[in-house]
């Protein structure tokens, strides 16, 4: 390749906002003339490495706004642990066609049965095929939109979390939140409902979710748009902690 066309090239690709091309056409085309590759075929090894490393670029960009923990993914994640049924479950939701019919995910289980693990694991999952998912702590969510009531912001607030293509709340009524509280989580649930997924992890059943959105009416309308469109995930399994414990207990006991 001349020195002439390689700057002029260069120049084209800078314009055209195609840095790998950029950095790859010289030594590609090397390998394409020794190889005889046609035109077209070299072409296409050159944009398809632009393309690859966009996506991978997007992934890491959606991964670090989306706060999810990254050791939680599923590959550290044993599935052999949860019930059959739950297993299935959770391959289907892998495909993401939940999120695309706006579906929400609801996952109930004991402490320490995997729940935040298990959103987390399907979070990243979601993330790497291009969905723009948000982790947020049931708790840190309530204090930051009562921030944004009192600042008279939680319209934009809520808006604003009503763009991501899944929100996971994590631990929901893990404490016994005030009526305050759980109105502005109610007011997330209805603005968000059926306009994207929400993933919810709880250690309390319906049946006790009246101690957080405190009267019968309010908790009877929030798991009614929670349900409406959703997947139930029951994790009734014992503590993966508490498991691991005895396990090593029992391995010092017999050396
Ligand atoms: P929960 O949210 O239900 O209280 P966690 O997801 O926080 O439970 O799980 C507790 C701990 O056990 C975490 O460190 C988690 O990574 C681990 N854990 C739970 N279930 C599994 C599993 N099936 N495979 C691997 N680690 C697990
Ligand atoms: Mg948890």
């Amino acid at each position: 390749m001349s020195k002439d066309v390689s700057v002029e090239l260069i120049a084209c690709l800078q314009e055209l906002h195609l840095p790998t091309m950029q950095a790859e056409f010289q030594t590609l085309a090397l390998a394409a003339q020794q190889e005889s590759s046609s035109y077209p075929s070299y072409l296409l090894e050159l944009a398809e490495r632009e393309c690859q490393q966009r996506r991978q670029k997007r992934t890491e960009r959606l991964l670090k706004e989306s706060r999810l923990p990254l050791a939680k993914n599923l590959q550290t994640f044993d599935l052999k642990r949860l019930p059959t049924k739950v297993v299935q479950q959770v391959r289907t939701l892998l495909t993401g066609e939940f999120v695309q019919r706006q579906e929400n995910v609801l996952l109930f289980g004991p402490p320490g049965s995997g729940k935040t693990h298990c959103c987390c694991a399907l979070g990243q999952e979601l993330v790497r095929s291009g969905q723009r998912v948000l982790f947020t702590k049931c708790n840190a969510l309530v204090q930051a939109l009562l921030v944004a009531k009192r600042d008279l912001t939680l319209k934009t607030a809520l808006r604003r979390l009503t763009s991501w293509d899944v929100l996971i709340i994590d631990d929901l009524g893990y404490v016994q939140q005030s009526r305050e509280e759980m109105e502005v989580l109610f007011a997330l649930l209805a603005e968000r409902y059926e306009r994207g997924s929400v993933l919810i992890s709880s250690n309390l059943p319906f049946s006790k979710w009246e101690a957080i959105f405190k009267d019968p009416m309010t908790t009877a309308a929030a798991i009614d748009r929670l349900v409406h469109h959703s997947v139930i995930l029951e994790l009734n399994i014992p503590s993966y902690r508490i498991e691991q414990a005895k396990k090593n207990q029992s391995k010092t006991e017999d050396e």
